[in-house]
């Protein structure tokens, strides 16, 4: 299908938007936007559609609106689909036929670019004038927002909560009567606070984590009064959890809506903590790179332990290497091997083989009690709760799981780059496809400094 491009000019982008950082980005391909669902009307509260799928099915294209003899909106379509109001606002937006490729333009900048300084100018300058005239208070609570360790798009969505911006459909039927104003879960108004407190869908995912009393502080109070008391009363670590629960909650409800696609409940915690755990381990990681690194050795296992270090390389030739190193709870060298397996995998499947043949050799070799050890995050969440992830790593989790019970007491845990570096030495050793060593009782050579 031919693909449609908009004319990058600032003042026909410009009109009528305020509001935070995404809202100025818009993406001109037009070929892969959804005409539900995706933000790609300047000219409309929210940039999206606000009404429900009609005329045209849930799944279509920006583009099928397009009249492509013209090279221009197919005008009677888009008089007959939807509110006069809508179809206006669409039609304002310019279109040319090019063979230019899809881009992501940045509508603030002239040359379309994007970058994260001219990015934080811009949101400055909205959130100053959003603003207003600010109390001190106010001041210091939305700086402490600012230095929440959440990821930005986290910060950003919880400044709109509490600003209460968010698209809800009571907000957006404010614009069209017609619209209903139901949530997606049960009919009831779908309010800010509908959707975190009321609803029994996100009632029910509360409940499943153990910060449900999070908003035992809000009582009748504005969503910015509970992040002010909640900034005031409890850790940072706290909040910062429950930022991230709001802002998946917020994402699932809208997925859900617009794609129909829905998590299992019990995920979205799990989630939302893999998530922020991923975000904290990279702001180490970069301040690791930093000149004064806070560097971590391995430690031995508990007494009786037997650590079974792994890790996955993917090799530019469409193979991974395979990496382990085993050592008793004294430190002293067990074994370590290689491995190389062919195939294009991603870098959380390579991980998890890692774990399984290091696990696996462990067995073979009949050492107590395994402590598995991995730098891959997502892989240590899953071998903890094996029964939850339904995906290809899932089920590769729990055979793991089923080899560390063989082992007796076997655990995994999650250990530093830093720390893991021998055995990603070894996943890099130069082997032939297929190919496996076993070092037994001494170790190779180029890891011996390591160990
Ligand atoms: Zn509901």
């Amino acid at each position: 299908m031919k693909r449609w491009l908009v004319r990058k000019s600032k003042e026909e982008w410009a009109s009528g938007i305020s509001g935070v950082l995404m809202r100025h980005c818009w993406p001109n391909n037009f070929g892969i936007s959804y005409f539900w669902g995706d933000r790609w009307v300047p000219n409309l509260v929210n940039q999206f559609i606000p009404s429900a799928p009609m005329g045209l099915p849930v799944d279509a294209y920006v583009c099928e609106l397009v009249d492509q003899e013209i090279s221009d909106w197919d005008d009677n379509l888009l008089e007959s689909c939807f509110p006069h109001e809508v179809a206006q606002a669409i039609k304002q937006i310019p279109l040319r036929g090019s063979g230019e490729k899809d881009s992501l333009i940045w509508h603030m900048s002239k040359l379309g670019q994007y970058t994260v300084k001219k990015g934080y100018k811009q949101w400055l300058a909205d959130f100053l004038i959003q603003n207003g005239v600010h109390s001190k208070g106010k001041a210091e609570t939305w700086k402490k927002l600012w230095r929440l360790e959440v990821p930005p798009k986290v910060r950003q969505f919880m400044w709109r909560l509490a600003r209460e911006i968010l698209p809800t459909w009571v907000l957006v039927s404010h614009r069209n009567p017609r619209r209903g104003e139901c949530c997606p879960f049960c009919d009831q108004r779908e309010t800010q606070k509908h959707i975190f407190l009321e609803c029994q869908w996100a009632s029910r995912i509360w409940r499943r984590t153990d910060v449900a009393r999070v908003f035992e502080l809000m009582g009748d109070g504005t969503f910015y009064e509970w992040m002010e008391t909640a900034m005031d009363q409890r850790t940072a670590n706290e909040v910062e959890e429950w930022c991230v629960l709001l802002w998946y909650l917020w994402k699932e409800s809208n997925a859900h809506l617009f794609n129909g696609a829905k998590l299992p409940e019990e995920e979205i915690p799990i989630h939302a903590k893999l998530l922020q755990e991923d975000y904290k381990q990279n702001q180490l990681r970069k301040k690791e790179h930093s000149p004064q690194p806070v560097r971590q050795g391995w430690r031995k296992p508990a007494v009786g332990e037997t650590s079974v270090c792994t890790d996955a390389g993917i090799l530019a030739d469409g193979e991974a290497g395979l990496g382990v190193v085993i050592r008793d709870s004294e430190g002293r060298f067990i074994m370590a091997a290689a491995k190389r397996i062919l195939g294009r995998w991603e870098a959380e499947v390579a991980e998890a083989r890692a774990a399984e043949f290091g696990v696996q050799l462990a067995v073979q070799f009949r050492l107590p009690n395994v402590k598995l050890e991995t730098d891959c995050l997502s892989i240590v969440h899953k071998l903890q709760n094996p029964t939850v992830f339904m995906d290809k790593t899932g089920v590769l989790c729990r055979s793991i799981c089923r080899l560390l019970e063989a082992t007796g007491d076997g655990r995994c845990s999650y250990t530093n780059r830093e720390a893991n570096q021998v055995a990603h030495a070894m996943a890099h050793v130069d082997l032939r496809w297929n190919e496996r060593f076993i070092w037994l009782d001494t170790p190779p050579s180029f890891i011996i400094n390591q160990l």
